[in-house]
């Protein structure tokens, strides 16, 4: 891909909305449907894609990515009609005689970055809010996912045109071209650092962006919790893609009461679904690549290793570890950690541990595991995060309903079914005047002042 053919891309897909077809509902329905139907029917591919490069078991990948891209096409063609529609608002007495809409518009050209933790997933359901919105786009998926990146481009080269869609496939040298052309709105999914990147080149032509972002994302377990589901809900939310989940729990803070049998329980929920041997089990992830092994090996290097620990750089992967003595100031509690450990520390007071918390970057997700309505209450209106659950893990981001995000540093801006939509438009607030009399106030020879501002 040439650096000239990159900005022509972005001007034959910026002729094309102009001609205003991707405004018409039907036609981003009709796009939809036929998304929808090439998802259907290749499953198989895709998740032959995601065993290859994740090793990815079918059953993950299929409620992970394929079965969220479809649930987020279903909620799209139900209400895209409806979400598309002028929004009547009341107009104050000082307007009086005229009326007052919200109109969502699509913002025309969305340049769409993903990661390859969930290649498919991250990179598609963007990309269906998009097209309900009435944008076109150019996507462009992780360079570290080889095969899901390039049967997404076989994808949309089959069902879009490149004036409409069109995939770019590259690193961050083709990310950085990119971020470089004028698009109407930016939706990044990655890393906090390369976040600051994309906001700095959106800067130069005040493009709007969507972060979806990283970082550390605590589970708290207080002692008055059920402990068995605690166990089995965490064990799931670390281990699912081997922990290289952007809000899979990092960290697990522990009232001491609880905190044996709580590891205990953990340990038994990670023996259940990956039994004595997690690595010779077909079906556990694998770390991405050996860059990111090495990162990880090196964060066990401090603390106590209670189950789990052994590695394969040949695979490469890692055994769901626990880890306790860990201090605050280790590099484990430093950055994301992105991979299946999970470091312990007990706490003895609610309140000193939520002073903690607070002092680190607002997390991209939360979870808190009780009984108690007033400590939930707590909870949540004393820790700032992106979005979290009360006694379960990672399950909020398959709500269609919630809007999925961050928050400072964890992200800016959310999606998801009408959040998603809303991200990809711009609401013009409109007001249209009587022709049939014109009120005097606002002019300078009236003696009656009123405020219109
Ligand atoms: P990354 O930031 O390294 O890469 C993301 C994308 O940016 C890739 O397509 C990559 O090619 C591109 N890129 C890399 N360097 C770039 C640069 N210098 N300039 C421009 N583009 C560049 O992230 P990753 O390693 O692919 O993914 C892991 C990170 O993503 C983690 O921090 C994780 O928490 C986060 N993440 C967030 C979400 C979310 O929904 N909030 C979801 C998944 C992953």
């Amino acid at each position: 891909m040439t650096s000239t053919s990159i900005p022509t891309i972005v001007k034959k897909q910026k002729e094309f909305f102009h001609t205003g077809e991707t405004r018409d509902v039907a036609f981003r329905k009709h796009h939809l449907h036929r998304l929808r139907e090439w998802i259907r029917s290749h499953e198989a591919k895709i998740s032959h894609a995601l065993k290859e490069d994740l090793n990815k078991s079918t059953k993950e990948a299929y409620t992970t990515e394929i079965g969220i891209t479809l649930k987020e096409i279903h909620t799209a063609l139900n209400h895209v009609k409806q979400w598309s529609r002028p929004q009547r608002v009341p107009t104050s007495l000082i307007h009086f005689g005229a009326k007052s809409w919200i109109q969502p518009e699509p913002y025309g050209s969305a340049l769409i970055i993903g990661p390859w933790n969930y290649p498919f997933q991250l990179l598609v359901a963007p990309l269906i809010a998009a097209i309900a919105a009435g944008n076109c786009a150019v996507i462009k998926p992780s360079e570290l996912a080889p095969h899901t990146s390039s049967l997404i481009r076989e994808m949309v080269e089959e069902l879009f045109e490149a004036t409409y869609i069109k995939v770019i496939e590259g690193d961050a040298e083709t990310s950085t071209e990119l971020l470089a052309q004028p698009f109407d709105t930016i939706f990044f999914t990655g890393s906090v650092p390369v976040g600051k990147i994309v906001m700095e080149a959106a800067a130069k032509h005040l493009t709007p962006v969507t972060l979806e972002l990283g970082g550390k994302s605590p589970v708290i377990v207080d002692n008055d919790a059920d402990i068995s589901l605690a166990a089995k809900r965490i064990a799931w939310g670390k281990t699912i893609n081997a922990g290289q989940t952007c809000i899979a729990p990092d960290y697990l803070l522990v009232h001491r009461d609880v905190e044996e049998p709580l590891i205990k329980g953990i340990q038994a929920a990670i023996r259940e679904n990956f039994g004595e041997h997690p690595l010779r089990h077909p079906d556990y992830p694998h770390i991405i690549n050996r860059r990111h092994f090495d990162r990880l090996s090196h964060l066990l290097e401090n603390g106590e290793i209670l189950s789990g620990g052994v590695m394969d750089p040949k695979l490469p992967a890692i055994e769901p570890t626990l880890i306790g003595e860990v201090s605050w100031d280790d590099p484990i509690m430093n950055d994301e950690i992105f991979g299946p450990l999970l470091p312990v520390i007990p706490f003895d007071n609610l309140d000193e541990m939520i002073e903690k918390v607070r002092s680190k970057p607002k997390p991209l997700a939360l979870y808190y595991f009780t009984s108690s309505k007033e400590k939930e209450k707590k909870i949540l209106e004393s820790l700032p995060f992106g979005g979290g659950c009360i006694n379960d893990t990672v399950m909020h981001f398959a709500s269609p309903y919630l809007p999925f995000g961050g928050v400072g540093p964890s992200g800016l801006g959310n999606y998801h079914g009408k959040h998603g939509f809303d991200a990809f438009s711009h609401h013009k607030g409109i007001l249209k005047q009587t022709t049939r009399f014109d009120m005097p106030f606002r002019y300078p020879k009236s003696k009656v002042g009123l405020s219109i501002i």
